[in-house]
């Protein structure tokens, strides 16, 4: 299978990046680690008149902090995630990153193609919502920054607009104590989520301060639970706050029967990782605090 023609650049600035996105708009496609354009490219699915190839624009890749967040560069590799050294608190990345495919993947593929690419089957998008992520957009025009639920607006379709490029995913670092974890269910290693589960909770004096649930592959999006979320502010993370945040949380999913499963199977899988997720995150908090 071979692509439709098209012309290549590889800057090596921001600028340069943001003048062919202003000159070329609509026609052009940015290319980060190419894991899902490159397929996309060879179905002929896409036929961009331009690849503006990222790769070689320094500043966009690795992880700082800064005022509070955790700053990840839009092209920094899932292994890249998979390996860092993280703040206390946002161990959900270190879990998330080696659940996506296999190493030949993670090993090209960024965090910020991911959330651009806005597959509801995407793992990086689930845990970007549970954190409360900021996404920082920058354009001829300027820069804004989109929250993570707010980016996602159907499947394959974001917030961005045709002269604009994710630069950085802004992470808030949990003041208190903290935790997080990823549950996915593929069918065998290396597979996209048949349903993922993304849980944050952060406390404070015992009681959930922010809740964050993020679910994968059960709606048209990367979705966030955030009926469950308000149920457990508040909580002391108790067995009844935990059966109705899942139960809420099985109630906002809307799946679709496939090959990789019925609908009612799906949302019941949702309803039993948070429970099991949140479980596992009371026990986590319990050792943290002990
Ligand atoms: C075999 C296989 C298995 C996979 N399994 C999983 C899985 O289990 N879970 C999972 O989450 N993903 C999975 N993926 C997808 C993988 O995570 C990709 O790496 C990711 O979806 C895209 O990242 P990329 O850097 O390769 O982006 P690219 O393929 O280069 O780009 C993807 C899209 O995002 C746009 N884009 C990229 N970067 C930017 C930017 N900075 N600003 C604006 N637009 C941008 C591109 O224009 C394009 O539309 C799999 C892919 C393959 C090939």
């Amino acid at each position: 299978m071979f692509p439709g023609a098209f012309d290549y650049r590889a800057p090596t600035s921001l600028d340069e990046v943001l003048e062919l996105l202003r000159e070329h708009g609509e026609e052009d496609k940015v290319l980060a680690g190419g894991q899902s354009l490159i397929p996309l490219l060879k179905l002929r699915l896409a036929s961009p008149s331009l690849l503006v190839d990222i790769g070689r624009v320094p500043g966009l890749q690795g992880m700082a902090r800064a005022d509070g967040t955790l700053v990840v560069g839009a092209r920094t590799r899932h292994v890249d995630v998979e390996r860092a050294s993280l703040p206390a608190g946002l161990e959900i990345l270190q879990e998330a990153a080696p659940q996506i495919s296999d190493p030949l993947v993670r090993n090209l593929g960024t965090i910020g193609g991911s959330l651009c690419h806005a597959d509801p089957a995407g793992d990086w998008g689930s845990v970007a919502i549970a954190l409360g992520a900021g996404l920082v957009l920058r354009s001829p025009r300027g820069e804004r920054t989109v929250e993570a639920s707010a980016f996602f607006q159907g499947p394959f379709t974001t917030a961005l607009a045709a002269d604009e490029v994710l630069t950085e995913i802004r992470f808030p670092v949990p003041a208190g104590p903290a935790a997080g974890t990823y549950l996915k269910l593929e069918r065998k290693v290396g597979d996209f989520a048949t349903v993922g589960v993304a849980l944050q909770v952060e406390m404070d004096g015992g009681r959930v301060r922010r809740a964050g649930i993020g679910l994968t592959a059960v709606a048209p999006t990367n979705l966030r639970a955030q009926a469950a979320e308000d149920s457990l502010a508040g909580s002391e993370l108790d067995d009844a706050a935990i059966v109705e945040a899942a139960r809420l949380a099985a109630g906002a999913a809307d799946p679709r029967d496939d090959i990789r499963g019925s609908a009612a199977y799906k949302r019941d899988v949702v309803r039993v990782f948070v429970q099991r997720g949140l479980r596992t995150l009371r026990q986590r908090l319990g050792e943290v605090g002990s």
